[in-house]
């Protein structure tokens, strides 16, 4: 069975830092941007903070000195701790508001980046959710926002910190112990070298037994899953045989990883101790040649400790900081494709107003997730502005492709399609589908109240025009017989409304919106017969003067139609009223009706 691995890191883009992903990620900053001088101010906090933090071991030495009474500067030892607490108020000062200003940028910035990633993919056309695997594009965005937001807010920041010490240590030793600074110096390559060399290798490592603990952990799931076969085939012994075995391989790698992790600090104990311990030796000696005082070398001293922390840090924010490189690219890839609509936050105000002539042209289509199958072959149909139609064919003809083709989530690959006799690729395409309404066939409702729900067709409707629409689609004898009335929630949290209920509210929904052409795909489980005689006298009302489009999957409801078109190979095959469809000899819809009405005088519904 395939082994799935549950290593994140394995999800994240291989990420070479080159010049041009690197000049393309500080795009992201332009986030930043309104938050600029937030930013300047807190770096400029971020250096005062790191410059007085190294005012600390220098103030240890001078004291020690002070002690010795070989200070060269004159300074009681109760001034000098006075020095050290005012830098202590400073630095708690400087780092309170350094932090809050560098949450305040991340914070708000990175809140601009969800809502303008939100923002693009609700604007993205359908083709691009068939495209890609939804799901896992939003947790892994998710992530890399978590990874931008980090950066804002900490990792960057941290960087340039220990950056600064690094810097700003170096500096102050080669210039006041000059001799012992470049021992250390000399002493700096192999220790990074070698840890940089060993770090990889043992994060290597942690991964394969990482790896190979998912494994073991993919046996136990598979197991449990299919645990009537197992016992079924009476395989218990097989299966505890499989999970040894992979236990054991974790255990070996375990084993390795342990080892390597033993050489390693051994590595670091013996080299970095043994480095402290020679530069110390050799400081030691020029103390006793007086060369430096005692409180240089406890300078020094404390110095390089804050540098090797420094040195460790850069490598682990350096990291971080090209795993979000990596990051940035997915979402930056979101937020350059082409947008299907603009989306503002204010209702778009529509000013075309469909009369509802709608024409197929000679149309060829073909789904861009399916090249192969070519689901409409030219296909002709001219409903005129009012009309009801259905359309009616076997599963797979092409009658939702059709309506899918009426709202522009696709384009033709041949022919056009004309509304009000113009193409309808030359109307902008939020006026165009403003004129549109579809009642689906599983109506699903937001989770909300049923006033949200309604006023989806038309936000900002007032509460008579919502009552109206209600009283309109046969919902307000239910509605206002809910304790809440139009606030009742509904969906998990709230009652729950029966299929007929439901379609009821769509119907309020696209009433309200007062459409110009209107989509029905007709429910295929049927209604009680009370339910249904409501929901067909709501579409009745709704269907009144607007060209409507009805996918049909059962022939009774659309006897009294304008136009019935049967489909058949991506083709219109028949066209004509019921009566004159009915009555065709050999006929496909004759054949169908002839099918559907027996079946349901044997199986007559309640
Ligand atoms: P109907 O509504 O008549 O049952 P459809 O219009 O849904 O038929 O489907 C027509 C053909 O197009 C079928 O072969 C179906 O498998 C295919 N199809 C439908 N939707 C998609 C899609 N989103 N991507 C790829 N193929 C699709």
């Amino acid at each position: 069975m395939a082994s799935r691995r549950w290593d994140a890191e394995d999800d994240a883009p291989k990420t070479k830092v080159t010049k041009e992903n690197f000049r393309d990620s500080l795009k992201i900053f332009s986030f930043v941007q309104p938050y600029k001088w937030s930013y300047i101010i807190g770096l400029v906090l971020l250096f005062l903070s790191s410059v007085s933090f190294m005012v600390f071991p220098f103030m240890f030495g001078l004291m020690m000195d002070i002690a010795q009474g070989k200070s060269k500067v004159s300074l009681s030892l109760e001034n000098a701790g006075l020095i050290l607490v005012v830098v202590l108020a400073v630095q708690g000062f400087v780092s309170y508001a350094r932090i809050m200003l560098f949450a305040k940028v991340s914070e708000k910035s990175i809140a601009d980046v969800r809502l303008t990633l939100y923002r693009k993919l609700v604007s993205l056309p359908i083709t691009f959710f068939e495209k890609s695997r939804v799901g896992e594009l939003v947790s892994r965005l998710t992530s890399d926002v978590e990874k931008l937001y980090n950066t804002f807010s900490v990792t960057l920041a941290e960087f340039l910190r220990q950056i600064i010490i690094l810097v700003c240590g170096l500096a102050f030793l080669a210039y006041t112990t000059p001799k012992l600074a470049l021992i250390m110096i000399a002493t700096f390559p192999i220790i990074v070298v070698g840890a940089i060399f060993f770090g990889r290798y043992i994060r290597q490592m942690s991964k394969d037994r990482q790896n190979q603990i998912a494994e073991t952990n993919v046996i136990l799931n598979e197991t449990m899953q299919a645990i009537n076969a197992v016992k079924g085939f009476t395989n218990e012994w097989f299966e505890v045989v499989r999970y040894g075995r992979a236990n054991t391989r974790a255990v070996d790698i375990s084993m390795k990883f342990a080892s390597r992790r033993a050489l390693f600090a051994t590595f670091i104990v013996v080299v970095l101790f043994g480095a402290l311990i020679f530069i110390f030796w050799e400081g030691v000696k020029m103390v006793q040649s007086d060369a430096i005082s005692a409180g240089q070398l406890v300078t020094f001293f404390t110095y390089t400790a804050v540098i090797g922390g420094a040195i460790a840090g850069l490598g682990n924010f350096y990291s971080e900081l090209v795993g979000t490189i990596g990051a940035t690219e997915r979402i930056r890839d979101i937020l350059n494709m082409p947008s299907e609509v603009e989306v503002d936050d204010l209702p778009l105000k529509g000013n075309t107003r469909l009369k509802g002539d709608i024409e197929f042209r000679d149309v060829r289509f073909t789904y861009p997730t399916r090249e192969d199958i070519e689901v409409l072959k030219g296909l002709n149909l001219t409903i005129k502005a009012g009309q009801k139609i259905a359309l009616v064919g076997m599963s797979g003809a092409g009658k939702s492709t059709i309506a899918q083709l009426v709202l522009r989530f696709y384009k033709t690959r041949g022919g056009e399609i004309l509304a009000d006799g113009k193409n309808i690729n030359d109307y902008n395409i939020t006026d165009y589908r403003r004129n549109m309404a579809i009642v689906p066939q599983e109506v699903l409702l937001f989770g909300g109240t049923i006033r949200e729900n309604i006023i989806y067709g038309k936000p900002g409707a007032s509460d008579a025009e919502i009552i109206e629409a209600a009283k309109q689609s046969n919902s307000w004898q239910f509605i206002s017989s809910f304790p809440e009335g139009l606030d009742t929630i509904v969906g998990e949290r709230g009652v729950k409304l029966s299929g007929g209920q439901r379609q009821r509210i769509a119907i309020a929904r696209a009433i309200l919106r007062d459409p110009s052409i209107l989509i029905l795909d007709e429910a295929t489980s049927s209604l009680d017969a009370e339910s249904e005689r409501l929901v067909q006298e709501a579409l009745d009302r709704l269907m009144l003067g607007r060209t409507s489009i009805i996918i049909a999957h059962r022939l009774a409801t659309i006897r009294d139609v304008d136009n019935i078109y049967v489909l058949d190979d991506g083709k219109i095959v028949e066209e004509g009223t019921h009566e004159e469809l009915f009555g065709m000899e050999h006929g496909i819809y004759s054949g169908l009706a002839r099918l559907q009405f027996e079946s349901e005088v044997r199986s007559p519904k309640s």
